[in-house]
This record gives C-alpha cells, structure tokens and sequence, in this order.
C-alpha cells in the first residue's frame, strides 16, 4: 500500500505513531468538499456528488470502515471532536461515583492528557485523586506491567471500584495490554471500563464488542493516517444504546437527524455512539478519512495487517537488539506489543532526534522521565500499511551510525 502515501522524501519514516503520512488521495476527497461548499453554500448539506448526499450524516461514511477497524458493529462507533474531548463527554456518562463505587484504575504513567482528563473529572466529582486513582505500574525492574497486576488491583479494589480507564497501547512503552482480560476483570466488580486506543486503533486487531468494554476513545492522527488534529473517534457498546437514564452532554448533532432541524426543546438522541456527537459536523476535517480509513479493508484488514506488523516489528527487534548499549523496553514477546518499539538510549543527546531525521531517519525521541537517569527514549514505529523490511534494515544502521557518533 505504500505507493498510495506521499512520505517525506529521502527519508524512512517510522514516526506513524505520531502522525500518519498523507494518503495520496486525501487531497481529492479535501477536493470535492471544497466544490461543493463552492458550488452549493448551504445546500452542500443536503447535496453532493456522491450516492451519500451532502454533508448531514458524513460522520456515516465512515463508520463501517471504522467499525471494521475497532471490531464493533456501525451504530456502535462514531467520529466527532477530539480524542481528550470525547474522552471527557464519555466520563461524563460512564464514570459515575456513587457511594462506596467511586474509585478508578488506570495505568501508571498514562499519557499526560489522559490524567489531566480523570484528574479533573475526580476533583469534578469532589472526589481526592491522592486516594480515588489506583495507578497500576511494572514491577520494581520491569517495564511492562504484568496482566496479574492490572486483575488483582482490580478485584482489590472491587465494590470500591467505579471504572477501569485503560490504553491499549501505552503510548512510552509500546505495550499491547490483553484488554479482553482488563474489560473482564473489571465487569466482573462491577466496574464500568474503557479503552483509549490511540496507539492501538489500525496498529493491532480489536475486537471491542466482543470484549465488552463499555466506552471507548482514539484519536485519527497517528496510524489512522487521517491527517493533524483529525476528529476523534468514540465506541459505545451496545449495551448502552437504549438507557435512556444514562447521563451525558448533549448538543443538537447528537439528536435525532430526522427532526434535528425541527428544532425542538426536547433531546431525542440518534441510537447508538452518534448519539454523542453534540457540533456541527466538521467536514472539512472528515473529508481526508474518506481516504485513508478505506486502505485498511483494501490491505485485507486488521488480520492482514496484523502477520505484515509482526514480520517488520520482529525483524526491527533483532536487530536493534545486536546495537550494545540500547535497552528495548517494549516486552519482546509479539502478542503485548504493537508496530511500536521504545528504546531507551543512555546519555544525554538532546540532538539525536534532529541527528537522525539529517540522516534520514524520522523517529521520536524524548527525553525519560519515567526511567531514571539521564537517558531518553526513542520511539520507533516501522506502520505496517507502508514501511518496508529494507527500511527497517537500514533505520537501525541510521541508528547505528548516529549513536557511534554520541
Ligand atoms: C495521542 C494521544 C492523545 C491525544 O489526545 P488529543 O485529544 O487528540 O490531543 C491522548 N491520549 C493518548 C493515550 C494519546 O496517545
């Protein structure tokens, strides 16, 4: 599939992870919304080119790519907002403290945006993160966290517990955590349990509906390829779609299209996860996903992708495991790892994520600051839709080269 990107030239890029390359056609499905808006005005909404219509309902076109992609049926997914966005609106209707059930578990060193959010829903709630968040961290010496740990700070918790808020993939380490375990741990309390898959959505296979988690979140940047800031993506199980009782922040695009512009006083929600949209759909940013979202299915979807993932991914292992001096942090074992490797590189090196991109190498580089000393980690992430096996062969010679230089 790589023929259909525009990648940087001269240069292996292993930074999808951070933001996907542009799909080839992007521009054109960018292109006929822009006619239309030019042409039509208003009437762009009810009107187009295509079988589809207009503009109302674009968030339909995609969701049975997404829906494919997640492992959940249409009504399920919806696209709206941003990642952190729906991730709050979606605390709002599932993160509900009651009583005794007020306490959350969650990952330790969780992105940084994904503590801000349960952080200030806690304080929200009047409730005091120093005792309500349970953070789950690796063993003293390890760097994943052992699914052992994750069910038993779960069942310890128990009727305590108000929900489990879950990545898929953690974003620093790379680890691919066994959700169906984690979602049934913790509906077995009683806990309500969701997902953010921003590393995981189109970098693993998922089956959400089957797990039984009630709400998850992603954002459509990184290996959804839908371009910087692209609207977010948000799955609410089924089970959910006809509680009329369960609490949330509406706005009129979440309403029922059919009478949405009756303009009633009365909130009658779409079925389902577009229930939860609440603005104006913003177009102009759906318009890229048109293209990309389809690529998965034409790759012969998540499965295929899959075996691609774990051959480059495999072969990016061994070898950077020959570079002395480099500790892989992302478990060696294929099934808890995505496309991502985490390589902690020792020393301070505050150029090295600019040394390498001048000899052809993209790839993310921060400095640690969960690890302890003075080193920082690299993130290297070879996307199965478009990195190849020579490319992953000479990024670790890039690599090579760059460290020898210090
Ligand atoms: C990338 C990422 C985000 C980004 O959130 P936005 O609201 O899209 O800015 C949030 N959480 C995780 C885990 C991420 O990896």
């Amino acid at each position: 599939m790589r023929h259909l990107f525009h990648l940087p030239k001269n240069k292996i890029y292993l930074c999808g992870n951070s933001l996907g390359p542009q799909p080839k056609a992007a521009a054109e499905q960018l292109a006929v919304e822009l006619e239309s808006w030019k042409v039509r005005a208003v009437e762009g909404w009810w009107n187009g080119d295509t079988p589809a219509g207009g503009w109302l309902g674009f968030h339909k076109r995609v969701e049975n790519d997404l829906a494919s992609i997640v492992g959940a049926s249409a009504p399920e997914v919806t696209i709206a907002n941003a990642l952190t966005v729906n991730l709050h609106l979606m605390l709002v209707s599932f993160f509900r403290p009651q009583g005794r059930r007020r306490k959350v578990v969650m990952e330790a060193g969780a992105f940084p945006s994904d503590q801000h959010a349960i952080i200030s829903q806690l304080k929200f709630h009047g409730l005091d993160p120093e005792t309500d968040l349970i953070e789950v961290g690796p063993r003293t010496g390890e760097f994943a966290i052992r699914t052992e740990d994750i069910t038993a700070a779960i069942h310890d918790a128990g009727d305590e517990l108000a929900l489990v808020l879950w990545s898929g993939i953690h974003y620093y380490t790379g680890q691919f955590f066994d959700l169906g375990a984690i979602a049934e741990a913790g509906k077995s309390v009683g806990a309500q349990v969701g997902f953010d898959l921003a590393h995981a959505v189109g970098n693993v296979p998922l089956t959400l509906h089957d797990w039984g988690c009630d709400f998850a979140v992603w954002c459509s940047y990184k290996y959804l390829n839908g371009g910087p800031g692209a609207p977010g993506g948000l799955f609410v199980h089924e089970r959910h779609h006809e509680s009329e009782d369960l609490p949330r922040f509406a706005g009129w695009w979440g309403h029922r299209e059919s009478d949405r512009f009756m303009m009633r006083r009365e909130f009658r929600p779409e079925i389902g996860a577009s229930g939860w949209q609440i603005s104006t759909a913003p177009v102009l940013g759906l318009a890229p996903l048109l293209a990309s979202l389809p690529l998965f299915a034409e790759a012969g979807g998540m499965a295929a992708l899959r075996t691609r993932s774990l051959l480059l991914t495999g072969k990016l292992h061994a070898l950077l495991s020959k570079l002395p001096g480099l500790t892989i942090i992302t478990p060696s074992d294929e099934n808890q790892r995505g496309a991502q490797l985490s390589v902690y590189v020792p020393g301070h090196r505050p150029k090295l994520e600019h040394q390498l991109s001048e000899a052809g190498l993209i790839v993310d580089y921060r400095q640690d600051n969960l690890l302890g000393g003075d080193g920082g980690v690299l993130r290297l992430a070879p996307a199965p839709l478009y990195a190849t096996e020579e490319e992953v062969e000479k990024a670790v010679e890039i690599l090579a080269g760059a460290l020898e230089l210090g």
